[in-house]
């Protein structure tokens, strides 16, 4: 049997799943976006060079991937400790950081952070999209890229489990119809409730109640066992120190939300604590 099993791999070294508690599944917490960043109109250009300002939150919050330093969450190590030291107030108590190479992945960071503030985090590894790829990246044979380095080896087994992600899906039917296939189905974007979305200006993107709607017909339909939730924070103006919701909003505002609209503290349970724990856990 390999010594990992039954045991959860942090950045600090293997631990009894018990000891995660709440779990967000897919986080940011050092990251640069650079490679998303979308240029504004020319009549909105002035508006994207400015530091992030009360007076030109409202423009960032709507147009996130227009404002260059808004893509820097690298920058905001303290600000990003004592958000996770008041997640943990909230009852939080792990979360997945899923940066890849090539956008500031940064797992020294993730180790004084865990240290710092007592979370559990695991770190994801792997590879991001195309435009992330250093001229090395593209050097590499297939064997490489998936062989880790010494330095990824506390994380590697992670990404094992994440190459599979689907990005979204938006249709009722085709949503149960993945769910039948048993793999696990995360909304990771809690928080998130844009008017235009950059990335694909033909979707609407989902708001927090529709998430919330999404969630109770999983449950409904018998699929407790396969929700993850997150907020997937990657860039500045989403943390608390601009404004934002925060590594704490599922858990401080989501989850009351949640309980309102007839979901139970025993589905929620399973959600953010035995079905991350499931998934983490070595085999
Ligand atoms: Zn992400």
């Amino acid at each position: 049997m390999s010594p990992l099993s039954g045991k959860v791999q942090t950045v600090l070294g293997l631990v009894e799943p018990n000891k995660l508690g709440r779990t967000l599944t897919h986080e940011h917490l050092t990251m640069t976006f650079n490679c998303s960043y979308h240029p504004p109109p020319p009549s909105h250009e002035a508006l994207s060079r400015e530091p992030i300002m009360m007076k030109n939150l409202f423009w960032i919050q709507k147009n996130p991937y227009s404002h260059k330093e808004n893509l820097q969450l690298n920058q905001e190590t303290e600000a990003i400790k004592e958000e996770l030291l008041y997640f943990k107030a909230k009852g939080g108590g792990a979360l997945v950081e899923n940066t890849t190479t090539g956008i500031s992945r940064d797992v020294q960071t993730l180790k004084r952070l865990a240290e710092e503030t007592g979370i559990h985090i695991i770190s994801g590894a792997g590879f991001y999209v195309d435009a992330t790829h250093t001229s090395e990246t593209r050097a590499m044979s297939v064997e490489q890229v998936k062989r880790p380095t010494i330095f990824d080896r506390i994380c590697v087994y992670v990404s094992k489990y994440t190459e599979a992600r689907i990005r979204t899906i938006h249709d009722k039917k085709e949503l149960l119809e993945f769910a039948q296939l048993g793999c696990y189905l995360e909304y990771d974007l809690f928080g998130t409730e844009l008017l235009h979305y950059q990335f694909n200006p033909d979707i609407d993107m989902p708001d927090d109640n529709k998430r919330i709607r999404r969630v109770r017909l999983l449950v409904d339909e018998g699929y407790e066992d396969r929700i993850l939730m997150a907020h997937d924070i990657h860039t500045k103006h989403r943390l608390m120190k601009y404004g934002g919701h925060g590594y704490s909003h599922i858990l401080t505002n989501v989850v009351p939300k949640m309980l309102l609209r007839g979901i139970t503290e025993n589905a929620l349970d399973k959600i953010l604590i035995e079905n991350p724990k499931q998934w983490l856990t070595f085999k």
